[in-house]
């Protein structure tokens, strides 16, 4: 049952890359070994995500469908559980790998996460030194990125930061649902950028 989930994950991931030219550009698409060995890490965010009306409508029905059939059964992330905004941060923010590594879909080159930010929180600067690129499913958001001026983007924009570029996720009305590819440094956790300021 799990396995055919997120087989059809897999193979609908495979078709979105084929059809955005910016992640076909961004990375070839990476041959996956399903290995059912990553343990099930729920959050109570999944549910928020799964009845959040204001992501229902998308370009793309069938890769957010079955990203929400593989939702409860992956290892959501704690990235900053351990910092002052920790708890606060992931009531409103969540994310589980889609390919790479903490999932069972194994794969090389390239790590993919689905990312899914409630109405009306501001997930504060940070970086990383992986290079990675935003395709917005549903919903919208204001990218900022350090040295440039912030852009709303909506269901079909890309966004691009480059490594160990600071940047920052804000929502308003709406939630946001993201699919977001990393290339480079795959292994080295996001930090927020100014921990001074958190409160
Ligand atoms: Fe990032």
């Amino acid at each position: 049952m799990t396995r055919e989930v997120w087989d059809t994950l897999y193979a609908e991931a495979n078709l979105l890359h084929r059809n955005v030219s910016d992640l076909a550009a961004f990375l070839p698409f990476p041959k996956a070994e399903f290995q059912d060995d990553t343990p099930v890490k729920p959050d109570p965010l999944c549910n928020n995500m799964l009845m959040d009306t204001s992501i229902s409508e998308t370009p793309y029905p069938d890769f957010r469908d079955a990203c929400f059939a593989a939702a409860p059964f992956g290892w959501w992330r704690d990235t900053y559980r351990d910092t002052p905004i920790g708890d606060r941060l992931h009531a409103h923010f969540g994310t589980f790998e889609i390919l790479g590594r903490d999932t069972p879909l194994k794969a090389d080159g390239m790590r993919a996460f689905l990312i899914y930010q409630r109405a009306g929180y501001h997930y504060p600067m940070h970086h990383h030194p992986a290079e990675e690129i935003y395709l917005v499913l549903a919903g919208e958001a204001s990218f900022e990125r350090e040295g440039h001026a912030s852009q709303t983007l909506g269901p079909g924009a890309t966004a691009f930061h480059p490594e160990g570029v600071p940047h920052a996720l804000t929502t308003d009305q709406s939630a946001i649902l993201a699919y977001v590819l990393w290339r480079g440094d795959l292994h080295t956790k996001p930090v927020f950028t100014y921990p001074e300021q958190l409160s």
